[in-house]
């Protein structure tokens, strides 16, 4: 895993997210977090008949990762 420790110590206020948005790297945090021949269900809006579109991955939050339909992606600022 990259170390961030030093960007988050100069950059405080900047929180560095990463948008996986191919396919089969979606499927593949999806094996990661334990989902394996499981569909991941958009985590804003829980509609399991949505496809996920990206997932936001967000290491400051300890890898957090946010799955997100399409139609909640383009809600996003
Ligand atoms: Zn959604």
């Amino acid at each position: 895993m990259a170390e961030l420790g030093g960007l988050l110590q100069t950059e405080r206020n900047f929180i560095r997210v990463e948008l996986i948005d191919d396919p089969a790297a979606i499927a593949e945090c999806s094996a990661r977090a334990g989902h394996t021949g499981d569909r991941i269900i958009c985590q804003r809006c829980g509609d399991a008949d949505l496809t996920i579109a990206a997932i936001l991955v967000v290491p400051a939050g300890g890898e957090s990762q946010w799955a997100l339909c399409a139609a909640c992606l383009l809600e996003m600022p």
